[in-house]
């Protein structure tokens, strides 16, 4: 799964180094005290964003890939803690498990009366078939076809047989729960509609193995039944493994330490992919960001830069930040004056996306925090100051700002666009093209070095370093802070509980 790009080992150090003695040189007089949104926007230029990234690209040439628990993580992490060491940062790695996994085996196949095999997809939770598959006839219930009780079968036994049922109604589990009582070895469950069926049994249980098909081979393997027994070998074996991971965290030494502006990137990717766009790209314009910062003079407030770990398996790396703070040691939560996220914002085809707290555009599906509305405005503000058009996102929770909104704190971000799809209205606004996705290499292998949109780079990496640093100079409009002494902050609001894990996150 390597990118076309290929680099001789040995040259991640050199890039490393390279990153590293930038800061260093960086001249004063020129940016030496970038304290103001003008003097930031020049300090942060995108060709050291690109150096950042092109380190990105260098690792996963070398390791395959970025993500969470794999060699890539790891380096990338050296790469941004070198970098921030050298601009005079201590940086902290927060470690924490989680449960990895990594699908070996999903395959159906029918052995007759025709042989083909068809895609199938592995439930989430479902069990492993035996080594080498299950190899046996599919049944499908006598009653309802979506098989959500034993009564669907109406006393049918199936020892040693494999349910074949419609999605619809009820929940998988509750499907597999059915096909389990009447004896099934396993159940494929057909979509009620086209496209693929990545199901998800909702928690360990006493389920057999269950996959998922398409509504067309459903229908196709059910008219074969209609003329006779149908054979299938179902195997599906995944491997689940306990792997250690964590996020850095670097702090600015100055300014108030009880109303800090906390910025965060994912630096995790995918399996499989270097994660160039999703999210080399805020990672990378974020450490420009805090390396430009630790030159300005006087800050009010201190500034907490975070890399989240394993974003992409779940929020994880920031749901373990706010949960460890929540109960152990929730004034902390209390000093968070708000929060700013970056998750993709160099899409190839992409938009100027601000996180739309003040829902003017779209409702939010979750509860935006107060000073969430004053946060979204420090960017937009900076867009309108120079005439750079932007449009709404979604304020969704779908990135790692939902863990803080859950407890009260004040968020928003920007975002250059993933799976949707680009308007006429966005192409008028942005360029590009209209009705393919904003980043067609999202979650792939392609999204490398050559995904990255430079512009959409430049115009994002500035207003992450304006918005962090008026935000470090004045949060008084979002929390009503003005000096030292607490007022007016929001409290967090109620457990940490419920939260989904399994939300897709971009
Ligand atoms: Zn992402």
């Amino acid at each position: 799964m390597k990118s076309a790009r290929t680099i001789a080992a040995g040259a991640v150090t050199a890039l490393a180094l390279a990153g590293l003695s930038a800061p260093a040189v960086a001249k004063p007089g020129n940016n030496g005290n970038p304290n103001n949104a003008k003097k930031i926007a020049k300090a942060v230029t995108v060709d050291a964003v690109m150096d950042h990234l092109e380190a990105f690209q260098a690792i996963a040439d070398e390791h395959g890939d970025r993500a969470a628990g794999n060699p890539g993580y790891e380096a990338s992490a050296q790469y941004v803690e070198s970098v921030l060491q050298g601009a005079g940062y201590e940086t902290e790695r927060q470690y924490f498990t989680f449960e990895r996994e990594t699908v070996l085996a999903e395959s159906l196949v029918q052995n007759s009366p025709t042989q083909r095999d068809i895609d199938a997809i592995v439930m989430a939770y479902s069990p492993n078939t035996p080594e080498g598959g299950i190899t046996a006839n599919l049944a499908a219930p006598s009653g309802s076809a979506l098989g959500c009780d034993a009564a669907a079968y109406e006393g049918a036994d199936l020892t040693g047989q494999i349910a074949l049922v419609s999605r619809g109604e009820c929940a998988f589990s509750a499907k597999a729960l059915a096909a389990a009582a009447v004896g099934a070895e396993a159940i494929v469950v057909y979509n009620n509609a086209p496209g693929a069926l990545n199901g998800t049994l909702g928690g360990p249980g006493d389920y057999v193995p269950a996959a998922g098909i398409t509504q067309a081979d459903g229908q196709a393997l059910l008219a074969d039944m209609a003329s006779g027994p149908v054979s299938v070998t179902l195997d599906l074996q995944v491997l689940v493994e306990e792997v250690d991971t964590f996020n850095i965290f670097a702090e600015t030494a100055k300014g108030r330490a009880d109303n800090v502006v906390m910025a965060g990137a994912h630096l995790d990717g995918v399996d499989g992919g270097p994660g160039i766009n999703d999210n080399g790209s805020g990672s990378a314009a974020l450490l420009e960001t805090a390396v430009q910062l630790a030159k300005v003079n006087k800050l009010n407030n201190q500034v907490r830069f975070a890399w989240w770990g394993a974003e992409e398996h779940g929020l994880l790396g920031s749901w373990h930040y706010i949960e460890d703070l929540y109960a152990n040691d929730p004034a902390a939560l209390e000093d968070i004056a708000t929060y700013l996220n970056f998750d993709m914002v160099a899409s190839p085809n992409h938009i100027i996306g601000v996180y739309d707290a003040d829902q003017s555009t779209y409702e939010a599906p979750v509860d935006v925090p107060e000073g969430s509305i004053e946060t979204e405005a420090v960017f937009t503000d900076w867009f309108d100051s120079i005439g750079q058009p932007w449009v709404d996102t979604p304020f969704s929770g779908r990135s790692d700002y939902q863990p803080f909104i859950t407890v009260g704190i004040p968020a928003s971000g920007l975002f250059t666009g993933a799976d949707g799809s680009k308007t006429a209205e966005e192409v008028a606004l942005f360029g590009g093209t209209e009705g393919i996705m904003y980043d067609p290499n999202y979650h792939t292998p392609a999204d490398d070095i050559d995904n990255i949109n430079v512009e959409a780079l430049d115009i994002m990496s500035d207003a992450i370093a304006v918005a962090t640093l008026s935000l470090a100079q004045d949060t008084s409009a979002v929390n009503g802070e003005r000096s030292a002494g607490k007022s007016g902050k929001p409290h967090p609001q109620g457990p940490v509980t419920g939260h989904d894990h399994e939300e897709a996150a971009a």
